[in-house]
């Protein structure tokens, strides 16, 4: 080595430091990391208990295959692995762990003991280790398995210490973490206990249905929809390079399955938004789009659902070795398993019931039922607060946001003789429309035959303020706001009369001469066009005027100017990224808008019985351009009981 010489390699310590800070971001990556080895030794049972939201102490218990006296040793090397050999594996892992980081990443920055037995072996390892120093290693009593307890974490990296956060939201982080990760094994049973509390406690069963009903109950599963499972045969890959390999491998198959929520639930953030492949946890911003495409004009832009998506692939279609905390994937094909899940969950939600039940608001909340809600939340975290904004742990984690959905949040019988309309009412108020409120109404999937969204059958006794349609079958009382029914019925028409070519114009009596402020101006030269396939015939007049001569039909005369200057200050914000497809859309809620039949109008009964059998016939009748709920059902069990009779 000459004099010049700097760089140098790094003493193994330092190398394990540099490593657990990309391993290791929080109390809940240790239990992250623990559980998956846990899992991939086969435990049955994977207990967890935490102390100081796991600041002070994590322990993880499991019967998996536990780890003789020399590998237990050597888990704690750099790179030391049973669950790969060779580069080419890496192409193909079936285990949750690989990277052979975990172990030394959490030991370089706590004080861990570790206690396993193998089956092969009479006697148990009792290993210490204090920074990422060994400390003790010992024969002990063991039963087969593993506990590793890791106190003090981060103790020699005050840094990182500080960036924790409260012991509540750390606990809310691991509380959400245990959970997700018993979601995606229901054969298996987990336990998570802190100091004073039994967070989580399920036994194994059979399906994944009833691990949702243990983990959340039965109010969240009541307002989530299920995604059938469906098995679809990969397409062999376009692209040059891995065709030999896909011709010899035979059909590839891939599974889709999982719960959305009902249209009603609505969330302003993609915390709840849950993605497992192979079960494997994970964040993939090509799922999220899929989901956010399959509420398309179900959720308006900026409002997201509750979803846990489970997606089986074969692993050489998935690459995991994406960030050291392999919380991110990469598909191999991945429009085709975008597409899928797009189409698995618009499908179930379209085949879904599409009314709204009445959801509380939260100001309807009364104290008994509160008490219910601060029960149910009780079997997630000791801290209800530490669930707001539950996430995984990494760096693309999005902001926290405190206006979360409690998963447990059960939605109470009503208890007086007052329906709880005003909750149901407010439940949303849309922002303005954007692009991502339309539905390419191309894409919807076919409705399954049979199924009747909006029963038939429906009676209209009156309105309501002459702006809700009261309404009776057998199942009970509708009540459907008459001017978003009208508009979703408006809006598939006019899409389908774009598509067809068909939009008609009404000329107007008098040109109508409309100003344009600059930014207005740019818009309409670059939608121009698109304005005269919808019925709008619309010239420049002068600098800063043009002149509307026809209008879609359906407009009225005084309403024209309103609805052209809607739609060029909506399109406006974003008229470099929409596409035409969205323009369209965007184009059709505004007109459909503009000419439904308003608020306060005294509708006839023979319009009543047109609207709700058209709204009947309409592909969305569930939820309005906007995203607004158009029906609300009160079953009758619902009536009896808020009148006291069951
Ligand atoms: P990786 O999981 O990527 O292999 P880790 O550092 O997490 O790396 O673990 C290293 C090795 O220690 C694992 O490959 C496994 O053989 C062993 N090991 C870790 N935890 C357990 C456990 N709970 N039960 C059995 N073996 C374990
Ligand atoms: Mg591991």
């Amino acid at each position: 080595m000459t004099q010049s010489s700097v760089i140098r390699i790094l003493p193994e310590a330092v190398a394990n430091k540099i490593a657990a800070g990309e391993v290791v971001e929080r109390p809940a990556s240790v239990v992250k990391e623990s559980m998956e080895n846990s899992l991939d030794a086969g435990a049955e049972r994977v207990e967890v208990s935490v102390e100081a939201g796991g600041k002070r102490r994590i322990t993880i218990t499991d019967d998996g295959c536990g780890m003789s006296h020399d590998d237990a040793l050597l888990a704690f090397e750099r790179h030391a692995t049973s669950k790969i050999r060779t580069a080419e594996d890496l192409f193909e892992i079936s285990t949750l762990g690989f990277r052979g980081e975990a172990l030394p990443s959490i030991a370089a920055v706590s004080r861990l003991e570790l206690e396993t037995r193998h089956a092969s072996e009479d006697a148990g390892t009792r290993i210490e280790i204090a920074g990422g120093k060994l400390r003790d290693v010992k024969e002990v009593a063991w039963p087969q398995g593993t506990r590793i307890d890791v106190h003090d974490l981060f103790f020699n990296t005050p840094g990182r210490r500080k960036f924790l956060k409260s012991e509540s939201t750390e606990l809310g982080h691991i509380a959400t973490l245990v959970t997700h990760y018993a979601l995606a094994h229901p054969e298996k049973s987990f336990r998570l206990t802190s100091l004073t509390n039994e967070i989580l406690n399920v036994s194994p069963v059979a399906t994944a249905r009833e691990r949702v009903y243990q983990v959340m109950g039965g109010q969240l599963l009541e307002q989530m929809v299920e995604v059938a499972p469906a098995v679809r045969r990969m397409p062999a890959p376009s692209y040059a390079g891995f065709e030999e390999e896909a011709e010899d491998a035979g059909p590839v198959m891939v599974r889709v399955f999982g719960f959305v929520s009902r249209p009603e639930v609505q969330k302003l953030n993609r915390n709840q938004i849950y993605f497992f492949v192979n079960r494997r946890l994970v964040r993939d911003r090509l799922i999220l789009h899929a989901i956010t495409e399959a509420y398309r004009n179900i959720l308006p832009s900026g409002i997201f659902p509750v979803a846990l998506i489970f997606l089986e692939i074969p692993a050489a279609e998935v690459d995991v070795n994406v960030h050291p905390s392999k919380t991110e994937v990469r598909f191999r094909r991945s429009q085709f398993v975008h597409d899928l899940v797009r189409d698995s969950v618009r499908q179930s939600l379209v085949a879904a019931r599409p009314v709204a039940a009445f959801p509380l608001g939260k100001s309807q909340k009364r104290p008994a039922t509160d008490l219910l809600e601060a029960e149910a939340s009780e079997r997630l975290s000791d801290e209800p607060p530490g669930l707001k904004g539950p996430e995984i742990p990494g760096p693309s984690r999005p902001p926290q946001r405190r206006d979360d959905y409690h998963l447990s949040s059960p939605r109470p019988a009503p208890e007086t003789g007052r329906l709880p309309l005003d909750g149901a009412l407010s439940v949303y108020t849309p922002p303005a429309v954007t692009a991502q409120q339309g539905a390419s109404l191309e894409a919807e999937v076919p409705r399954p035959a049979g199924v009747s969204e909006l029963p038939a059958d429906l009676v209209p006794l009156g309105q309501v303020q002459e702006s809700f349609i009261v309404a009776t079958n057998a199942e009970g009382l509708w009540i459907v706001d008459q001017h978003a029914a009208h508009e979703r019925v408006l809006f598939e028409q006019h899409v389908r009369q774009r598509r067809e070519r068909k939009v008609e114009g009404q000329r107007l009596l008098m040109p109508i001469v409309v100003e344009l402020k600059p930014e207005q101006q740019a818009v309409y030269h670059e939608i121009a066009g698109e304005l005269g396939a919808n019925g709008f015939e619309v010239e420049p007049f002068g600098q800063r005027t043009v002149a509307v001569k026809s209008a879609p039909a359906e407009i009225r005369a005084d309403d024209v100017e309103r609805l052209l200057l809607e739609i060029l200050d909506s399109v406006g914000q974003e008229a470099k990224s929409l596409s035409l497809d969205d323009l369209r859309l965007k184009i059709a809620a505004s007109v459909s808008c503009h000419a439904a039949i308003k608020i306060n109008m005294r509708l006839e009964q023979s319009k009543m019985v047109w609207l709700l059998r058209a709204l009947g016939d309409s592909q969305a009748p569930m939820t309005c351009p906007h995203g607004r709920p158009i029906v609300l059902r009160y079953r009758m069990k619902e009536l009896q009981k808020a009148f006291k009779r069951i």
